[in-house]
């Protein structure tokens, strides 16, 4: 008997019928004789929904009163599917992420988790139930509702599984396991069979939204076997079969893993560059801009500064576009003495393009493929920046699906990997 967590995301549970079938799924599971507690997301388009109603009101909504708003979703869903299972003849109790009491900061709308209490949920386990667990959210140490940023069910569950030190997390979901790049974007994407663990953690910080980046990090730090898989296959199909389908994050080299060098191509329209053309080139001149935009919590990722020439220097850096206008206005407010004639330059119509790969480690030329393959297709890169294991770009907007698709086939991604040499 193993003890599973399964989490169901928002297409998964986007019906009263799929929600049924959720049910039988689990049913299944718990028939061959395992635990099963189940995270699950709001119906598909409720939690936009949701949030779009508060934003009629407030333009900004106020953060504590979005996250009571925003939390419901999930809500109606744990009490369906353990409808849907009592329907079927089992056992199911249902619980908000409060009533479990997760704990998290008091971030509104972006919260960690600090800690879970798992008692409550063993009890029910030993008595048969199937527990359903709402993800998404959790409780400040005061009691007020939280939620994890978007995407957050994938946290919740595995750092349920964490918490229960359960065997597997599965993650079910629209797609059938972890794909070399978005396989909406590019039809002839590769579903992986193993992923390592630092690959997806990469390409979750740089913009594939099939995982939540947290919930990566947390299967990281706990070591939490967690696999990818589809939730839209019969719910029928053997465990056996089930339990070995989809992508499973690994920890270590995996002789299923395969040798390549380039493994997967991540995206995001998420992005809008600052430039301040003309600033002095002079000691703390970088602090005085990135401090002040630091100290109002907006995240930088690229940054750039050129050669210095009459004494002056250009600065870039890009910031999530959501948070542009709010860069601005920081650098208006804190920099301005500095900016000499050239003022504040902006562009939200950029997209950041990156490719991962371990196998990077030991081999160089991913980057100047990278350029040629772009320099071919006509394509601009406006900003650079490397790691060990991913090499990111960052070009117009409009190019971007034409450049994720051109280095996809250049890199050899839509073909079964052969033998590293
Ligand atoms: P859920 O509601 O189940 O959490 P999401 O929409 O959050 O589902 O995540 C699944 C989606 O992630 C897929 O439908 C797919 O379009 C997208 N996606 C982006 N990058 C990848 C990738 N590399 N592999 C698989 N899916 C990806
Ligand atoms: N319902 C939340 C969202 O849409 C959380 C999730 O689906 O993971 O972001
Ligand atoms: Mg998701």
């Amino acid at each position: 008997m193993a003890l599973i967590v399964q989490k169901y995301g928002g297409t998964s549970v986007g019906s009263v019928e799929r929600i049924k079938n959720v049910a039988r799924r689990i049913a299944k599971w718990q028939n061959a004789g395992h635990q099963v507690v189940v995270v699950v997301s709001a119906m598909s388009g409720e939690t936009n929904r949701l949030i779009g109603l508060a934003k009629e009101i407030q333009k900004n909504p106020d953060p504590r009163e979005l996250d009571v708003v925003a939390s419901t979703g999930e809500q109606v869903t744990i009490g369906l599917l353990s409808m849907a299972l009592k329907a079927i003849g089992k056992k199911a109790k249902s619980y908000t992420g409060p009533q479990v009491r997760v704990l998290t900061d008091s971030a509104y709308t972006k919260a960690r988790i600090r800690e879970i209490d798992a008692h409550r949920i063993r009890n029910d386990l030993e008595e048969g139930n199937a527990v359903i667990v709402a993800g998404f959210q959790g409780c400040d140490e005061d009691g007020n509702i939280t939620t994890l940023g978007r995407g957050g069910s994938d946290t919740s569950a595995v750092a349920l599984a964490a918490a229960l030190k359960a065997d597997e997390c599965l993650i079910f979901t629209d797609v059938d396991g972890i794909y070399t790049t978005d396989p909406r974007v590019v039809s002839d994407a590769r579903r992986m069979d193993v992923v390592a663990f630092e690959e997806i953690l990469e390409m979750a910080s740089l913009g594939s939204k099939v995982l939540q980046i947290r919930s990566v990090e947390f299967a990281g730090k706990y070591k939490v076997p967690t696999r990818v898989l589809s939730s839209l296959t019969d719910p029928d199909i053997p465990v056996e079969q089930e339990a070995n389908s989809g992508t499973l994050i690994t920890f270590e080299e995996d002789p299923k893993m395969e040798k390549v060098v380039v493994s997967g191509i991540a995206f995001s329209r998420d992005e809008a560059k600052i430039t301040l053309p003309h600033v002095p080139d002079i000691p703390g001149i970088a602090y005085k801009i990135l401090g002040s935009i630091a100290e109002a919590n907006i995240e930088v990722d690229m940054i750039v500064q050129n050669a210095a020439k009459n004494g002056l220097t250009d600065f870039s850096f890009t910031v999530n576009r959501n948070e542009l206008d709010k860069a601005i206005a920081v650098i208006e407010k804190e920099v301005s003495p500095y900016l000499e004639e050239g003022g504040i330059l902006s562009d939200a119509s950029i997209a950041k393009i990156s490719c991962v790969g371990i196998g990077m480690r030991s081999h160089a030329g991913v980057a100047a493929k990278m350029f040629k393959i772009l320099a071919e297709e006509n394509i601009n890169i406006k900003m650079i920046s490397t790691s060990e294991i991913r090499t990111s770009i960052i070009v117009d907007e409009k190019y971007m699906e034409l450049a994720v698709r051109a280095l996809h086939k250049a890199f050899g991604l839509d073909k079964a990997p052969s033998s590293m040499e």
